[in-house]
């Protein structure tokens, strides 16, 4: 039995290709399509949408006008938009995949409280293979320890509204718990001006913005004498899409509760 999938910002970059992606796996198939109102692409075919051809399947602007036609619902829009829906799917007992980056911490204690009544996965970055990066950047924190400094340097398309990304943030707390600090305690955002000597916890973000970057992260453990380097560069937004889908097959199989893109992986 296929799952049915719905994806919201249906017209986004993830959108697009989370469409996509849905129709490249043999579990999941396309069970509604939603964008914001006052979207031109209301009423569009979400297939042609998406440039895989036509699949009968209308983008409408009202996720409760479509709430009977999916199992599971995949959201990669923007924070409000992320928790609003949260709310819909929870009032009508349907699960969710969140891609959406960039929630402040009332929105994410909205989401959390609603993984009392529903599963939700949610994850700063689903491709496989950056998911094994936050099990390696663990491990070797663990390894190194306190004698080597961490940066964390990111860079991304000119589009991107949030800094640093969700993913590099995931990465310093990978980092931070290896190491037994709190992120929060430790984090530093850019660096400008006379600013001294660097303290020896400390762990610093990077950001570069600009052309079609689709997602580079290069977390440095520095020493005298020696630097280890674990990188990560994303060429198609596909290996987001894929790991996001097979979360939504996965997760329609699980009780309500708050899960991550390490659970779906087993790691
Ligand atoms: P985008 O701007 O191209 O697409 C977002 C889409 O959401 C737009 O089409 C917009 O119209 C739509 N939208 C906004 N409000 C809506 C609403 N209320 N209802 C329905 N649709 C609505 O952005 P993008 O590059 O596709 O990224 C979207 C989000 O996904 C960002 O937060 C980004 O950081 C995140 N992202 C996460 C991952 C991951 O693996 N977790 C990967 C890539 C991007």
């Amino acid at each position: 039995m296929s799952i049915k999938i719905a994806v919201t910002g249906a017209a986004g970059r993830m959108g697009k290709t989370l469409i996509e992606a849905v129709s490249l796996n043999a579990s999941a198939e396309l069970g509604a399509a939603i964008e914001r109102p006052g979207s031109s692409f209301i009423g569009a075919d979400a297939g042609e949408l998406a440039g895989i051809g036509t699949n009968g399947i209308t983008v409408v602007d009202d996720i409760n006008a479509v709430i009977n036609d999916f199992d599971v619902l995949i959201d990669f829009t923007a924070p409000a938009a992320t928790v609003a829906n949260a709310q819909a799917c929870v009032e009508a007992g349907k699960k969710i995949v969140i891609g959406t980056t960039g929630c402040t911490e009332q929105e994410l204690t909205t989401i959390h409280r609603a993984t009392e009544q529903t599963a939700i996965c949610m994850a700063s970055n689903f491709s496989t293979g950056v998911n094994v990066c936050f099990k390696l950047l663990n491990e070797a924190a663990k390894i190194l320890g306190d004698d080597y400094d961490v940066e964390i340097v990111e860079a991304h398309h000119r589009h991107k509204v949030d800094s640093p990304s969700g993913t590099a943030l995931s990465m310093g707390e990978a980092v931070a718990e290896g190491l037994g600090r709190n992120l929060k305690d430790v984090a530093i955002y850019g660096r400008e001006g006379q600013v001294g000597a660097r303290p020896d916890k400390e762990i610093g973000f990077a950001t570069v913005r600009g052309g079609d970057v689709v997602g580079d992260h290069t977390v440095m453990f520095l020493a005298d004498g020696e630097r280890v380097e674990i990188t990560h560069k994303a060429s198609s937004r596909m290996s987001f899409g894929r790991g996001a889908v097979r979360a939504a097959v996965w997760l329609a199989g699980q009780p309500a509760g708050l899960f991550s893109m390490q659970d779906v992986l087993g790691l």
